[in-house]
């Protein structure tokens, strides 16, 4: 079936659906997106995503010619041409048409792009018995030098360490920092427990602020599991009881190897069990009512009734 995309305030089919060539998104990377999640016909954590966006829009210096209220009910519009109660949103903002050479200020309108699609995720297997992941070789860029915590039309960086897990034949790969220090996977962030602790890297680390990661510290707080936000090293990871990512496609996924290195016994470990339930449970549920996603609430999103 044919999808609608909406462009610029216009709900087009997809075959229509068409970028200029001119548009410095493509031509430099230049512009910011998310990546939300419909679950039961509301989008989960939009006021989340939405306020990243934002904030990525901002650091990039790229003001988004719509109001955060008038981008949510852009989503809305988007799922119920597409009929959809339960999806993958993806939603763009580029820097628009410009000439050819890479100053912004040759932009006048950025242009604002909502695809929604089917969810692709892993397989059953893969919740059920965890998988095996790397660390890569390629650093995650500096936060210095381009933020991670602006989720930019710049994957280059993820992609390079994304080559590494394809060559070795695992789904992800974990970057490090450019001081060794574990930062995330290339579009998961990660966690580790520990003797009952929950630990994943700090925003210092140079990380992008994961909303699956926030809603899943949350979670371990509210069921008493302790956790911290810390630097973590290789070993911490090689060495760890437990071993899982956390993203908007994702949800939480366990891992059972990394680099070679079996993490704990091999099999999925009971918190990194609990956490899965937990939270594949929240976000389709009790965690998916008005009084979490306020926004959504706001704009009357599809209910999927
Ligand atoms: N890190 C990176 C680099 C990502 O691209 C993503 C996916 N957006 C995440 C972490 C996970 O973030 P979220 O839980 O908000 O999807």
């Amino acid at each position: 079936m044919s999808k609608t995309v909406w462009m610029d305030g216009r709900l087009v089919p997809m075959e229509q659906a068409a970028v200029s060539v001119f548009d410095h998104g493509l031509l430099y990377g230049d512009g910011v997106f998310e990546g939300l999640r419909q679950y039961n016909g509301r989008v989960f954590r939009m006021a989340d995503h939405l306020k990243r966006l934002y904030n990525s829009a901002k650091a990039i210096r790229l003001e988004i010619p719509l109001s955060q209220h008038d981008m949510g009910e852009a989503v809305a519009a988007t799922l119920q041409a597409n009929k959809l109660t339960d999806s993958y949103i993806r939603l763009l903002v580029t820097r628009g048409i410009g000439a050819l050479g890479i100053s912004p200020a040759t932009c006048s309108k950025p242009s604002i792009f909502i695809i929604a699609d089917s969810i692709k995720m892993y397989s059953e297997e893969t919740y059920r018995n965890g998988m095996a992941i790397i660390t890569a070789s390629t650093p995650r860029i500096a936060a210095a030098a381009l933020s991670p915590k602006i989720k930019s039309l710049n994957y280059l960086n993820n992609i390079m360490a994304k080559w590494e897990a394809i060559d070795a034949g695992v789904p992800e790969a974990v970057m490090l920092n450019p001081m060794g220090f574990i930062c995330e996977c290339t579009a998961d962030n990660i966690f580790i427990v520990r003797d009952g602790h929950l630990l994943t890297p700090a925003e210092e680390s140079g990380i992008l602020l994961g909303i699956t990661r926030e809603v899943v510290l949350e979670l371990a707080v509210a069921a008493g599991i302790p956790t911290r936000q810390s630097n973590l090293t290789r070993y911490d990871l090689y060495t760890a009881d437990e071993c899982f990512l956390t993203g908007t496609g994702a949800e939480v996924v366990p891992v059972t190897s990394v680099d070679k290195r079996m993490i704990g016994d091999g099999k999925v470990g009971p918190i990194t069990r609990q956490l899965t339930s937990t939270f594949h449970h929240y976000a389709r549920n009790i965690g998916n009512t008005a009084a979490h996603s306020a926004i959504a609430a706001r704009e009357k999103l599809p209910t999927g009734g």
